[in-house]
């Protein structure tokens, strides 16, 4: 038999509902935020991934799935979609008129990395780009969106690490004093780290390996190199997300693993999770869009690890599946013929009616409407069809009813609240 690809799964019923639960919730909150969703391919060409992540990233190295189409053109399935966004951005000049945008994106990404708990070959993300505006008021909007959906969601236990990472300007001494710094503790270091410590020195700190952990300790620190201008950036962040009741904590161990991040940088991090504790990250961009052949405009935006979401939520969650409103339990071809009937026009009507479709005796079928846990229960036989009157069964009150044909489905449109 034929399974699934390693590291891609299949959401099952049980957890779907949950998935559009939270992302209903996604979608009222970009619209109470003011956000327009925008919708975008899955492939790409290979270069715009190359070229906005950056080579010596661990996504661009040996991450992305790469192929050759029939053409023998290079297209990538994203690992991200933050380049999608900008590239849609760029290409239908969005930016005319007024270049100021928020826009958000729901959907798949692909990274090949070693498949774990909470770490998959295909997952989801939510994404929110603000494009056209460089002050720090809007990254401290954007934080404090993050903060308003993990409280809709019912989820606590998480918080907000921030950081700066500088600009073109301040960045470069930095970079040349982690990379001074990597070489006298070089000894300490894991392969990729000694590898990456000369073309891409930032990733040093965040790596996962314990020993490296423990010799970037005393590593110096962005935000003794910011210049004046970045400096007081991150200052009013800071200072707007305490006015706003944010709390956050300063890491500075928090780097982004892509190349094109700059000034306020910041990630959701749950307890919940263990060692994927990061839920959602983020950060200022306002280099890319030049870089990439576009116009000089400021960005800043995250994505939310929509798999990780789940598994947060799910922890703190309670309620279980709900079962039918009302199941039929019809015995017989007559009465399956009128069940039917009944179930079809009151599922239009919004109620959620459920019926045995196969020849299962009476008793089955009302084990399998306890099982479902349906609120009412119908039973349809001979007699019923003699009398043209039914039981309408309350289960949990353990209360009935007779109820004539002709009443059926508005008695129980008004039992279930849907006259
Ligand atoms: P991590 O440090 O966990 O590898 P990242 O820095 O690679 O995260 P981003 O590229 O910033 O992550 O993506 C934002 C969010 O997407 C992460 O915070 C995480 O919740 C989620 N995410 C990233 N990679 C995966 C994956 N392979 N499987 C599931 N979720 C992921
Ligand atoms: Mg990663």
């Amino acid at each position: 038999m034929i399974q699934s690809i390693r590291g891609f799964r299949d959401i099952l019923p049980g957890e779907s509902r949950l998935w559009h639960g939270i992302e209903e919730t996604a979608r009222a909150l970009f619209a109470d935020f003011g956000f327009q969703e925008i919708r975008l391919p899955i492939l790409e060409k290979t270069a715009l991934f190359a070229r906005s992540i950056g080579e010596t990233t661990d996504i661009v190295e040996k991450e992305m799935y790469t192929f050759a189409d029939r053409k023998g053109d290079l297209v990538t399935l994203r690992p991200e979609a933050t380049a999608s966004v900008v590239r849609a951005y760029m290409q239908h000049k969005l930016y005319a008129g007024d270049p100021f945008r928020k826009l958000f994106t729901i959907g798949p990404m692909f990274r090949r990395e070693r498949p774990q708990k909470g770490r998959y070959r295909q997952f989801y993300q939510i994404n929110a780009e603000v494009f056209g505006a460089d002050s720090p008021l809007i990254d401290a909007q954007l934080v404090f969106m993050l903060t308003t959906l993990f409280s809709r969601l019912g989820v606590s236990n998480t918080s907000a690490h921030i950081n700066s990472l500088g600009c073109p300007v301040c960045r470069p001494a930095f970079k040349a004093a982690l990379t001074a710094y990597a070489g006298d503790v070089e000894a300490c270091l894991c392969a990729d780290c000694r590898r990456r410590k000369a073309e891409n020195p930032l990733r040093l700190l965040d790596c996962k390996v314990p020993s490296c952990r423990k010799a970037m300790e005393k590593a110096p620190d962005m935000v003794t190199y910011l210049c004046p201008d970045c400096r007081a950036h991150f200052q009013r962040f800071t200072a707007a997300l305490t006015a706003l009741g944010v709390p956050h904590v300063r890491d500075p161990r928090l780097v982004r693993g892509l190349d094109y991040y700059t000034r306020s940088t910041f990630e959701i991090q749950t307890r919940a999770l263990g060692a994927q504790n990061a839920v959602a990250g983020g950060g200022r961009y306002d280099g890319l869009m030049k870089a990439l052949g576009g116009p000089d405009i400021p960005a800043t935006g995250f994505a939310v690890g929509f798999d990780r979401l789940v598994e947060v939520v799910k922890k703190d969650m309670k309620t279980p599946d709900p079962g039918p409103e009302v199941f039929i339990a019809a015995l017989g071809r007559e009465s399956q013929d009128k069940a039917l009937e009944w179930i079809c026009r009151m599922n239009e009507m919004g109620i959620s009616a459920e019926m045995d479709f196969g020849h299962r005796g009476l008793k089955a079928q009302m084990k399998r409407a306890d099982r479902l846990k349906a609120r009412y229960t119908i039973i349809l036989g001979d007699a019923e069809l003699a009398s043209e009157k039914v039981v309408l069964r309350d289960m949990a009150a353990a209360e009935q009813e007779t109820v004539p044909f002709s009443m059926v489905i508005q008695t129980v449109a008004e039992r279930v609240g849907r006259p």
